[in-house]
């Protein structure tokens, strides 16, 4: 199957016209993977797409993380329908906002309190703010290649090493912003504690992902994350997890309740960032920690965060019935052993075919590296063959496999994917991989 996409191509020209970049998030443009009109998707069911040409793609971006169980889950579904029907914003608070706090509080024990914003973005900024508020410090510290959103803070990049400030990593963002903060290699203790031995005493949390989702999928070492937050409170600061990708991806929970790694206790973080997941595809974002801290936040303290549109009746009902489908049992064991099948038959194929190949899988998601080393951080990362992952990219597409157009991406199983569908990509890979090797 070859998919030919005209009108995919006519729409973008008019998008172009209209929408910076034809698109509304950089990351949907084809820019990393040599260019061109990306896909104009139409309609999506279950484990598929639909574009406006009528081809049929098996996805596998799941609009970056959000969608775990399928497009269009009847259950999901009925709840956005209801709550549309009771009218989608009031400005007061619901009931609804109770339950979804409840059930994040019972799966993340690090949460006393809670508070519903739009995006990951939105919540990732607000911790900082509140661990600024909490300590009465300025500085952060975070991990290269984590991404924690857009807002200015967190897009700085590294400066000439560990204990070094950080330089903007944006058009847009002053310098006295990016040095307010510091940028250390993921996995990589001694970098973060001259990090802390030069700057200690003015940083206010440290921040990481705690599984890293993005620049692959990358497990902390064994010890990274103990000695982290050991070395963290030692000097005085606070703990900040992102998890708007890790939560609820692996398990019925977030990394720190994540009794599947014995390598890793389980540690709770003072502040954690959730989205995606959460909302079942709506617009979502929170954040939550220990009462003291979280009760920084205004109306009960000084540190202000508020939002039009936070907690929206449409959003948080769409969450409460995502989190119902994930509480059922085997749902993650199901994708888990269907990602594992995947997952290794392309690195056998790869293998095969002699394309040098990393695939890092973490239950029902794993990445796929063209490099013949190890991915454990982002320099590793970086170091790998962007235009096999290109070609690799393109070869699927034209099978109906769709990926996300980025080497840093992952691929993420839902609970509507097929064995079926997993033998289709399966032998979409072995192609692909068998027209790279010529
Ligand atoms: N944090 C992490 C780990 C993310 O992966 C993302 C988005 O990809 C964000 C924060 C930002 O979330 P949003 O795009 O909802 O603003």
């Amino acid at each position: 199957m070859t998919t030919s996409r005209p009108r995919s191509e006519q729409l973008y020209a008019e998008a172009l016209q209209h929408i910076v970049g034809g698109v509304n998030s950089p990351s949907r443009s084809f820019k990393a993977v040599g260019g061109g009109a990306p896909v104009f998707m139409k309609r999506a069911q279950g484990a598929y797409f639909y574009d406006v040409d009528d081809n049929r793609y098996i996805d596998y971006l799941c609009a970056y993380g959000p969608i775990i169980t399928g497009h269009a889950h009847p259950h999901i579904t009925a709840a956005i329908t209801r709550a549309a029907e009771n009218g989608v914003l009031y400005g007061t608070p619901t009931e609804l906002e109770i339950t979804l706090a409840r059930k994040l509080k019972a799966a993340i024990p690090s949460l006393d309190k809670v508070r519903f914003v739009n995006s990951g973005t939105e919540a990732v900024m607000t911790t900082i703010r509140v661990a600024r508020a909490y300590t009465k410090r300025n500085k952060i510290i975070k991990f290269a290649g984590c991404y924690h959103g857009h807002s200015d803070l967190v897009l700085v990049a590294a400066g000439s090493g560990p204990s070094t400030l950080g330089i903007p990593d944006s058009a847009g963002i002053p310098t006295s912003i990016a040095h307010e903060v510091i940028t250390v290699p993921f996995n990589d203790l001694d970098g973060l504690k001259q990090a802390l031995e030069r700057w200690g005493d003015d940083v206010a949390a440290v921040m990481v992902e705690p599984i890293v989702g993005n620049f692959g999928m990358v497990m902390p070492e064994p010890g990274f994350l103990e000695g982290l937050c050991a070395m963290t409170r030692e000097a005085g600061a606070l703990v900040i997890y992102d998890e708007v990708i890790t939560g609820f991806r692996f398990h019925y929970g977030t990394t720190q309740t994540f009794g599947a790694f014995p390598d890793h206790a389980a540690i709770e973080p003072d502040l954690t960032a959730l989205g995606k997941i959460i909302g079942g595809g709506l617009p979502i974002g929170a954040y939550g920690g220990r009462k003291e801290v979280m009760e920084q936040v205004a109306p009960l303290g000084p540190a202000y965060q508020a939002g039009t549109m936070a907690g929206n009746p449409a959003s948080i009902s769409s969450g409460i019935a995502c989190l119902e489908v994930l509480e059922q049992p085997g749902v993650y064991e199901r994708m888990d052993a269907l990602a594992a099948k995947l997952a290794n038959a392309i690195k056998d194929s790869a293998d095969r075919h002699g394309v040098p190949l990393t695939v890092n899988r973490i239950r029902g998601s794993f990445s796929t590296h063209f490099c013949a080393h190890p991915v454990t951080n982002y320099d590793e990362a970086q170091d790998t063959d962007g235009e096999a992952f290109a070609q690799f990219f393109r070869l699927m597409l034209e099978q109906g496999i769709c990926l996300a157009p980025s080497k840093y991406e992952a691929w993420f199983l839902t609970t509507a994917h097929t064995e079926a569908d997993i033998d289709v990509t399966i032998e979409a890979a072995d192609n692909a991989l068998r027209q790279m090797a010529r």
